[in-house]
């Protein structure tokens, strides 16, 4: 069902202390920790507990969730990025490079982006 946890998802791991993970911030709804191979100085990964494969299917089955996400993805940046500038990535399906069918929020910060992007 929608939203369930699911027993192959890495990320439903992560949400259920399986696998560790280095968290920076969590909610009653979100959890956020350190990207395994950062691509910036600060790389954060911020995640639903709840399991959707992607941004967009969980937008479509839960706003508020992913209003929370997002309102998170802005937190840690602040918290870990200062004002700087920063970047929230959300890959969508293979063909974008998406690898963790858990939606997720790509927070990128420390360095410059070049746009458009690769
Ligand atoms: P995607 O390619 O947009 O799906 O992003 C998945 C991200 O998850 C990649 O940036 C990976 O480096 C990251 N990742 C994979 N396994 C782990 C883990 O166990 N802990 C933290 N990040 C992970």
């Amino acid at each position: 069902m929608a939203g369930e946890p699911q027993a192959d998802c890495l990320f439903c791991k992560i949400v259920k202390g399986e696998v560790p993970a280095t968290v920076v911030k969590e909610t009653a709804t979100t959890l956020a920790f350190r990207d395994i191979n950062p691509q910036a100085p600060v790389h954060v990964l911020v995640i639903p507990k709840v399991h959707h494969p992607d941004a967009a299917s969980l937008a479509a089955a839960e706003p508020a969730i992913a209003a929370d996400v997002l309102r998170e993805a802005g937190e840690v940046a602040l918290q870990e990025n200062g004002d700087s500038g920063f970047r929230i990535v959300f890959n969508t399906g293979a063909g974008a490079g998406q690898t963790v069918f858990h939606a997720h929020a790509h927070v990128l910060g420390g360095r410059g982006f070049n746009w458009p992007p690769g």
